[in-house]
């Protein structure tokens, strides 16, 4: 079974490229926010999803490992698709999202980094009125992206996964579904 990572920072587009891309292939699709935020609803920690990167460090670490406990007991029969982040943005610094001890619970197999230009990202971010985005700079977000490529080129020097880049640009959402469904199929 084939279990897939796929990342991109907030406002890349990542989740909305692999959801349609998912109308067509047959994975189980996982949102390891998902999981998490159900995690830390239940402590009592958060109320939304965006206050999950404003806790310490330590507990985010610690609904992040329960999270990949949850994820790996899942995916046993299926091909999975595991959509989250390289890295979280916390006020402490970049935290990372898949650190060894998640790679040796879910080996995966690949990575797909969805990334779109900085002026994209921040006007997307600006749009939308759904989330609580954390307005940055334009050479912050690419700074993101940037560390987000040299860690999933180290996430995959731990296990030997692939890591496969797709541009998800305004108005070419086509585009950037069909090329992910080329790679996961
Ligand atoms: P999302 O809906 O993909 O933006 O995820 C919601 C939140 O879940 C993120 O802002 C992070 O705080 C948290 N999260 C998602 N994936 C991870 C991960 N691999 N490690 C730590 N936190 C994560
Ligand atoms: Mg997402």
């Amino acid at each position: 079974m084939k279990l897939v990572v796929v990342a991109g920072i907030p406002g890349s587009g990542s989740t909305t490229v692999l959801t349609k891309a998912l109308e067509h292939l047959d994975y189980l699709h996982i949102n390891y926010g998902d999981v998490m935020l159900e995690i830390a609803e239940k402590e009592g920690l958060v109320d939304d999803r965006d206050s999950i990167r404003k806790l310490s460090p330590e507990v985010q670490k610690e609904i992040q490992r329960k999270a990949a406990k949850n994820i790996k007991e899942r995916s046993e029969q299926d091909n999975i698709i595991v959509d989250t982040h390289c890295t979280i943005k916390t006020p402490k610094g970049f935290l990372p999202g898949l650190p060894k001890w998640v790679l040796d619970e879910l080996q995966p197999d690949m990575f797909v980094l969805l990334e779109a230009d900085g002026d994209e990202i921040l006007m997307r971010r600006i749009n939308d009125t759904t989330r609580i985005r954390d307005l940055e700079k334009l050479s912050d977000i690419k700074l993101h992206q940037e560390m987000n490529r040299a860690v999933s080129m180290a996430y995959a020097a731990l296990t030997g996964a692939t890591v496969k880049i797709i541009k998800n640009h305004d108005n070419k959402l086509d585009e950037s579904v069909g090329e992910m469904i080329r790679t996961l199929q």
